[in-house]
């Protein structure tokens, strides 16, 4: 049984002083993890504290992005190196937001892949497809060349990766798929994914909140989420941590 992965995308929020208080609010909840995979991606500059703060919690730390070069004259960037020596696990690569204003590609995306998990973090591959191309009828298609393109001849395996199925138009939008349509587009992904598919982790991604993640982490092929707003709140990302022990655990 593939174990329940849920991550949180701090995006850009959350500076020292905040992540500092949600950390407090999660140890006074003394929270338990056990049976669920949880990663926190706080802005960079927050890593450290969330990294020191978290210890022991069972929450680990992941970042946003890296560039694919380990170091040099690419101003603004960040390594694989860099975070793996502050003890990041997780990074997040080609996140929609990323691909509409920082104009990441496929290739662009393979190449931060490959450096990733040559540097030994954990990534997380997100996918999904824009309103215009689901009405279009072109959303299996977009995201099968997501997989294909991101991924073609990268060795991987279920310790290692994960993918995100994160449909554009969900992200922020309040707006979700029904779960059965989301399940039939991990489906297609699982199956994209070739021998290693019935391994891998495939998370669902797009306003996810307390009140909707048990319809989609109950699906077959739905193995965890990755959650945006609803992340920032400590209480309400225990609650979903809870909600997820209780559907897949031990
Ligand atoms: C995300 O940032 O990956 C995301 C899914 O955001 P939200 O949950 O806010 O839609």
């Amino acid at each position: 049984m593939r174990k329940l992965l849920i991550g949180g995308n701090w995006k850009m929020t959350k500076g020292l002083k905040e992540t500092s208080e949600f950390v407090s609010r999660i140890k006074d909840k003394k929270i338990s993890t056990e049976g669920v995979d949880v990663f926190i991606s706080p802005p960079f500059t927050s890593i450290a504290e969330a990294i020191v703060g978290f210890k022991g919690t069972g929450i680990s730390v992941g970042a946003q992005n890296l560039f694919w070069e380990d170091e040099g004259a690419y101003t603004g960037e960040i390594s694989a190196v860099f975070l793996k020596e502050l003890g990041v696990e997780w990074v997040i690569i080609g996140h929609s937001e990323r691909r509409t204003y920082f104009g990441e590609t496929n290739a662009g995306v393979k190449k931060k892949v490959e450096k990733a998990l040559q540097k030994q973090l954990k990534v997380v591959i997100c996918v999904g497809e824009t309103e215009e191309e689901r009405e279009d009828g072109r959303a299996k298609e977009i995201v099968e060349k997501q997989i294909e393109e991101g991924l073609l001849g990268i060795e991987y395996d279920a310790d290692t990766l994960a993918v995100a199925y994160e449909p554009v138009w969900a992200i922020g939008t309040g707006k979700t798929p029904h779960p059965e349509d989301a399940e039939e587009m991990h489906s297609i992904i699982r199956q994209k994914l070739g021998d290693k598919g019935e391994e891998i982790r495939i998370m669902y991604g797009g306003s996810v909140k307390v009140h909707n993640i048990k319809d989609f982490i109950t699906q077959e092929d739905i193995d965890g989420a990755l959650i945006g707003g609803a992340a920032l709140d400590a209480d309400g990302f225990v609650e979903m941590i809870n909600i997820a022990k209780e559907i897949r655990c031990c």
